[in-house]
Order: C-alpha cells, then structure tokens, then sequence
C-alpha cells in the first residue's frame, strides 16, 4: 500500500492551487481525466483557441493574478472591457438588463418601466422572498422578470427559479435599485462584478499551467480516479492502488464524493444542471464590438453566445454557445448531433451567422455546471462538510462546496487549507 499526508482529488484549480501552496512534498494528486485542468481546459484546434466555455477572468485579489502571471513566462494576458448585450425580440440591450430596458422600443419601455415603479402593489415589497423567482418580482417587478431574468436563468439552470435560494447567484448577480436605474438612463454606468476582465493568449489553461509550476508532476496521478474511501481506515482506492492518507482535499462534486464514502444524503437535495458548450470556428468575420451576448428567447435553444475573435482580434467569427439541460437529460452523440445542426440554425435566426461557413467545431458537456443552490442543499452541504471534514476530509471547490464561485475563489479557498496545514505541520 502506498503512504502520503495528503491526498488529492482532482487536478483541477481547486486541487492543483492547494497542491502548488503546501510546504510539503508528500502529497499525491489523483486525477480521473487524462490531463490536468478540470473545466479550466482548453482546445486548440484548426488555428481556433476555445475554453471548456467561455472562462474569463475577474481577479479581486491583484496579488493572486500577479503571482499567475508572473508563472506564464512573459505571454500576453488581455485586459478587456467588457461589452456584453441582451438580444431581446430584435432589440440590443446592454448588460446588465435591468438597467438598461430604456434602449427598448418605447412601448416596451414604458410597460416594464410601471410595472418596475408599481411592483409594490403586486409583490409584497417588505415580506422577505421565499425563493430565487419571488425576489426577482420583488426587486424588479413584473416586467423585466418575465421579459428577461427569469426566462434566460430558467434556461441557464433548466429548472423553475422558484427552487432555488434567493440568494443563488451570490455576488454574481447584479443588483439595482430604483434610483440607480432611473439614473442609469441618463448615463451609463453598468459598474458590475466583472466590468473588464482579462485572458491569457493561450487560453484559460495557462491559469492552470501556471499553477503547475509548484507541483510536483510525478505526484500526480491522470487517468487514475478514486473510487472509494475508507473513512475509518484513511484509505483511499483506485483502479491501480490503495493509498493510505492522513487528509484528502477533495475538488469532486460532494454528492459522488459522499458516494465514494458511503456517506448517505438525500438526493433530491442535490440537482443541478448540465451545460452542452459548442465550440464553433467560422471562415469569416461576424458581430463585431460584443464579446457575450444573452438569449432569454425561449425558442432559441441557446442562452449565451461568446466571441473569442472579439477578444483576440482575430479575423474570423470563434464562438462558444451554450445551452442548460436537467441534471438527468441524457447528452449523447446523437443529441449533440441533433442540436450542433439546430445551434446553426438558430444562430442564423439571432443574425450571427450568415453566409458563414462552420470550418471547426468541438463540443463538451459540463455535467454538474450550474449547481442549483436551495435552502436545503446550503444546510445539508455545510453540515456535510464539517462531519467529513472531521474525518480528514476536506470538501472544496466549485463542486466541493458546492457553490457558484470563479477560480479566484478556489485558489484562495485552496490556500486558506494549505496555509492550516502547513502551520500544523511546522
Ligand atoms: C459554464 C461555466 C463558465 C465558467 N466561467 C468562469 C469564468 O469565466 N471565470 C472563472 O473564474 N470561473 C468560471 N467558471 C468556474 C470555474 O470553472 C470553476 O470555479 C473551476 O474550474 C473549479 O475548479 P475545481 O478545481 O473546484 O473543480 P473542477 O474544475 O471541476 O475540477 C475537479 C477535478 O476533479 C476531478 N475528479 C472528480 N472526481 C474525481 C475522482 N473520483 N477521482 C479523481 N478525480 C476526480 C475532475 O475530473 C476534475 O478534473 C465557470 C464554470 C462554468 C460551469
């Protein structure tokens, strides 16, 4: 049987940035992929740079994105401002939507504007909501719930927004209130979470290169998935070995890590969705000055088209589209199939392709990608993490922890860890 202190599941950022800021070298990084990255990957194809999906970056800690950038050998890393539009029936509305509906026809405008000022009347404004839905009625009235937050979200996370918690999306969801809209008309001011953000030339990989250059290659383990921990007996088996561990840092989803623990949970508690990411190179240019744009249309089957070629300059149109489906929806070769041809048609009934021609082209299926956060699973999950992390193991990341959350986050959930065990240990 193999010995090491600390055990990793998961090379992806959550795994790879604990790894790369522990003071010890005995540690041992499964990774159930054949390659390091989790969804922070990148393909390169057909002089084409795509992410698993469109992975951009918001660092709010400078010293983070220095200490990245620093690591990736002098490559360019794009700061962009970010211009991001809604397409709603044929009209273009800027980013965020609930603070820029008066770009709207003015019949449009005016609907959504009373009912926005007379919300009160309908929504109980004072009685906390219940769910996700309500405090979108609340805050922003009939109107632009319905128009756009609730149809788009209910596409991203393929299920009724009166399941989840109000606070769902944390920090990433833009909020407004009354005053600040009514000014916005006037003059712009679509301050958000990610107002610019920045990419490296290489892709969103090269994040996750530069945290490899603090880890120890020959501890890490691809193709080599976990499949069962012993919680008694700190032992932790794959299809090759059993490891002997004194902790695990786990970045898997925490309802299969808790399978991998014979853990018992309720599953209804833990849904999410699945996203199918076309990654899509044309022969020419398209919509230029836009690098994501929002569908709430619920005859398009996509809710959100990116453009790499805007980012990177390039001269011919390289997209991501993104469509949610139900945890349990069934994403196979025919489906992708099915929707690849239907993605192309619709693209053209949005107006981003033409005369086009798609000359590369690449899918992926993120499953889980949007968790759905409820009141129960923020309870259960927290309960669940403290029994296991009693146990010497520790449930961390986007999937760990089940949360919504960027890399940034990981890495400094990932270090906080590391930082414990180093003093423990020194
Ligand atoms: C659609 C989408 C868009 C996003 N956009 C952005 C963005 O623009 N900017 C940003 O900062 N963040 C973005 N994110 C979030 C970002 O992808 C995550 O925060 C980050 O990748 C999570 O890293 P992680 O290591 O916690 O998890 P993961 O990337 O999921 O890595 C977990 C790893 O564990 C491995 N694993 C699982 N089970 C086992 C097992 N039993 N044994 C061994 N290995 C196992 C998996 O193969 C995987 O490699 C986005 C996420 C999604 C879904």
């Amino acid at each position: 049987m193999e010995r090491t202190r600390y055990l990793v599941v998961g090379a992806g950022a959550t795994g790879l940035a604990f790894a790369d800021w522990l003071k010890t070298d005995d540690y041992l990084i499964c990774e159930a992929q054949p390659e390091v990255g989790g969804y922070c990957r990148t393909v390169k194809q057909d002089g084409f740079v795509w992410d698993y999906s469109g992975h951009f970056f918001h660092f709010k800690h400078p010293e983070i994105e220095r200490y990245l950038v620093d690591r990736m050998g002098g490559q360019e890393v794009l700061r962009v401002q970010k211009v991001a539009r809604i397409w709603d029936e044929g009209s273009w509305v800027d980013f965020p939507y609930q603070k820029n509906f008066h770009q709207l026809p003015k019949d449009t405008f005016i609907e959504l504007l009373v009912d926005l000022l007379t919300k009160d009347e309908t929504y109980e404004t004072g009685v906390p909501a219940s769910n996700f839905k309500e405090m979108l009625y609340q805050k922003f009235g009939r109107g632009i719930s319905e128009r756009f937050l609730i149809p788009y979200n209910e596409k991203l996370y393929a299920t009724d927004l009166a399941n989840l918690d109000v606070d769902a999306m944390g920090r990433f969801f833009p909020y407004a209130d009354i005053p600040e809209i009514i000014r916005n008309f006037r003059a712009a001011d679509n301050a958000s979470y990610n107002a610019t953000f920045t990419y490296p030339e290489g892709g969103a990989i090269q994040y996750i290169q530069a945290l490899m250059q603090g880890v120890d290659q020959e501890r890490v383990l691809l193709s080599e998935p976990v499949i069962s921990i012993d919680l008694d007996a700190r032992v932790a088996r794959t299809p090759q070995r059993e490891i002997q561990y004194e902790a695990i840092l786990s970045s898997a989803p925490i309802n299969r890590l808790m399978d991998l623990c014979g853990v018992s949970y309720d599953p209804e508690v833990y849904t999410w969705n699945k996203v199918l990411v076309f990654n899509m190179g044309f022969d020419r240019k398209g919509l230029e000055g836009v690098n994501w744009v929002y569908y709430p249309d619920t005859e398009v089957c996509f809710y959100r088209v990116g453009f790499y070629d805007n980012i990177f300059g390039t001269d011919r149109m390289s997209i991501y589209v993104e469509l949610g489906y139900p945890r349990d929806a069934v994403i196979d070769e025919a489906e992708v199939e099915r929707m690849r041809l239907r993605v192309l048609e619709d693209l053209k009934v949005v107006g981003v392709v033409d005369e086009h021609e798609l000359v590369s082209w690449h899918s992926v299926t993120l499953d889980p990608a949007y968790v759905h956060i409820t009141r129960d699973s923020i309870d259960d999950v927290a309960q669940k993490r403290a029994m296991l992390a009693e146990r010497g193991v520790h449930s961390l990341g986007r999937y760990g922890g089940w949360t919504y959350c960027a890399i940034e986050d990981n890495i400094v959930e990932a270090r906080e860890l590391a930082d414990r065990f180093n003093a423990e240990k020194a």
